[in-house]
């Protein structure tokens, strides 16, 4: 939206001399001056550590920090503020869960669900808490068009399935997986489930009420908010089954030398001091969304990605990795046979930045038979005319490594 782009000082830099075009929105997105604005004025009016504290700089952050929350706990239209957990990011959200889960529930051999399209933050955990109990990965692949193969979904579960947890939009397609008939099938077993929503809540309305999701998490890097913070979100009800994550100041009621007794949710799982101006910040970016509206950004990156997708077939030579009817601003390719990598250097020197590689998802790359793709990702700022440069640029970048 062109009317939006004076908010994001950074996208009238210039990179190698070209103005630009940052299209790896699914990475990182940019941030809008009133998050950084508010990080500032974080440092500069309001940093006192929290929680403790009687003085008054003390209480004014324990407040912004807990507003946060409560921001967030709107956000996702979570039913209380003790069910928003604060982590680093959705990579930490997930270990916390995997971990404390893994100790609640896991007892004989446990089966998890999980699929092909995982982002690597979704798989290692369960990977690693499977060197302490026996745990057993059940992946559901993907159909061609990149899609989860629900009828293999449906076939996985089995008296020992403990959790399924997927993602809710794929990073490397774009796909917006159908949750809500995951949720529903997962429910009907007794399965709780924990969707990775860190590519989806940027881009669609999430209400973990209304989906009857048990776990939800995601970053607040990729919403337009700034980095090292994430939530998990977690229905109140499992969040008290489950025993701390970390030791340390905050997540404890008291302390003796020879035993701890544990602190109310969420602070039982925030262990130390929080990034307590991040969290203000992040809320700032939840405002600045909510200000121009879901609906408006979703029908704005729908047709962006509409519009590159026609542009980029008409070029020729391309193979789309992902080819659901429901997608998120996100498209991966390849072009000829030309390699990712120095397409995307290529891209670079005219002040494109798209990512390239394997995307955090080998085990979907293995699926697809290949290394990796040139992945595109679109936000709110993004352009017709971006685009159009983009695929005027790879009409060049085609002409010079594949003469
Ligand atoms: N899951 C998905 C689907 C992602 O796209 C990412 C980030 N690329 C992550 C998890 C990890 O997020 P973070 O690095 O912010 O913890």
């Amino acid at each position: 939206m062109e009317s939006e782009r004076i908010h994001f000082p950074i996208l009238s830099e210039t990179v190698n001399g070209k103005p630009l075009i940052y299209f790896d929105n699914a990475a990182t997105t940019q941030k809008p001056k009133c998050v950084v604005d508010k990080i500032i004025d974080g440092y500069y009016r309001q940093n006192a550590n929290i929680h403790r504290g009687v003085h008054f700089l003390s209480r004014a952050a324990t407040e912004a920090h807990e507003d946060a929350r409560r921001q967030v706990q709107q956000f996702i239209n979570a039913g209380s503020a003790c069910e928003i957990i604060f982590t680093r990011g959705t990579t930490e959200a997930i270990n916390l869960l995997a971990s404390t889960y893994t100790d609640a529930f896991f007892h004989d051999e446990a089966e998890v669900i999980i699929s092909v399209m995982e982002h690597h933050s979704n798989i290692v955990p369960w990977q690693l808490q499977s060197e302490r109990k026996r745990i057993k990965l059940r992946a559901v692949p993907v159909t061609a068009a990149g899609e989860l193969d629900m009828a293999a979904y449906r076939s996985l579960f089995s008296e020992r399935t403990r959790l399924v947890s997927l993602a809710h939009v794929s990073n490397v397609m774009g796909t917006v997986n159908n949750v809500r008939e995951i949720i529903e099938i997962a429910h009907a077993h007794n399965v709780p489930v924990l969707l990775d929503g860190a590519q989806a809540v940027p881009h669609i309305k999430v209400d973990v009420q209304e989906l009857d999701v048990d776990f939800y998490a995601f970053s607040s890097h990729k919403i337009y908010g700034p980095t090292g913070m994430g939530v998990l979100y977690g229905k109140e009800t499992l969040l008290e089954q489950l025993p701390p994550y970390q030791g340390g100041g905050e997540m404890i009621a008291s302390v003796s030398i020879e035993k701890t007794s544990y602190n109310e949710l969420p602070f039982k799982f925030e262990a130390g001091t929080p990034d307590f101006i991040g969290s203000t910040a992040f809320a700032e970016a939840l405002r600045y969304v909510n200000s121009i509206g879901h609906e408006r950004i979703a029908a704005h990156e729908a047709e962006l990605l509409r519009y590159a997708t026609g542009q980029l077939l008409a070029l020729g030579g391309v193979r789309i990795i992902g080819e659901s009817k429901n997608k998120a601003a996100t498209l991966s390719f390849l072009l000829d046979n030309i390699h990712p990598y120095d397409a995307g250097m290529l891209l670079d020197s005219y002040g494109i930045a798209v990512r390239t590689g394997h995307h955090c998802a080998q085990p979907l790359m293995q699926a697809f038979g290949i290394d990796g793709t040139i992945r595109a990702s679109f936000a709110l700022y993004n352009t017709k005319d971006e685009i159009d440069t983009f695929i005027k640029t790879l009409a060049t970048v085609k002409k010079m490594l594949n003469p």
